[in-house]
């Protein structure tokens, strides 16, 4: 028990590994056959992860590596080491990210030992996390909650609709800080790239 109590009042890190993750995987070229990529993630024979949903169109010509695929932190933000609030803002998904995201709360994943939270006012919030197309009615919720926040913060970008707008519509307007590829993410990948993003060590 000493040490659930050392880490309520010190914030320890309790555990610090994960299983190795496997899917989803980036993919390769595996030999020449037909691509039919409804989202233009193959083009002029390289493949993008940012757009890929993972849909297998492409069985023909490209292949799982087994490699986990990656994500991107363009800026960290060591202020938030010890605390990360985070602001969900759903602009027009079909809810697989919603559900992913929330799975980084559960006992499973446990967000709160590497001192990550949710909020649900953008005014207490370090980090903006957008999810899906942008539908008209919400760019201008976007645009109010991330004014709302205080400085510094942080823009994350979960999922290929957010990224490239996927097979659904366009991305939203709003440069990403944090960039997590998926369709949808898995709750390890955005553990991984919340971690990073708030200057730790990566897990
Ligand atoms: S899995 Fe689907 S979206 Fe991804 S590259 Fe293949 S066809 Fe395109
Ligand atoms: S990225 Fe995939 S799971 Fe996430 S909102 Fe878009 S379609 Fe749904």
């Amino acid at each position: 028990m000493n040490w659930f109590l050392r880490g309520i009042k010190k914030g320890v890190v309790t555990e610090k590994r994960f299983p190795e993750v496997l899917w989803p995987s980036t993919l390769e070229w595996r030999e020449k056959g037909e691509v039919k990529c409804p989202t233009g993630a193959i083009s002029g024979g390289e493949w993008y992860p940012n757009k890929c949903v993972f849909c297998r169109h492409c069985e023909t010509a490209l292949s799982p590596t087994g490699k986990p695929l990656g994500f991107k932190v363009e800026k960290e933000e060591p202020t938030f080491k010890k605390s990360f609030y985070l602001y969900p803002i759903d602009v027009g998904t079909c809810g697989g990210c919603n559900v992913e995201l929330r799975l980084i709360s559960s006992p499973q994943y446990d967000m709160t030992r590497f001192g990550i939270f949710f909020t649900n006012t953008p005014r207490h919030a370090d980090a903006l996390v957008v999810m899906g197309v942008l539908s008209p009615r919400m760019e201008e919720v976007l645009r109010r909650a991330y004014d709302a926040m205080p400085e510094p913060k942080l823009i994350i970008l979960l999922g290929v609709c957010a990224l490239s707008g996927g097979v659904m519509g366009v991305p939203p307007d709003v440069r990403g800080d944090v960039l997590i590829p998926g369709c949808p993410p898995t709750p390890e990948s955005i553990l991984r790239a919340l971690v990073k993003a708030k200057g730790g060590e990566g897990i």
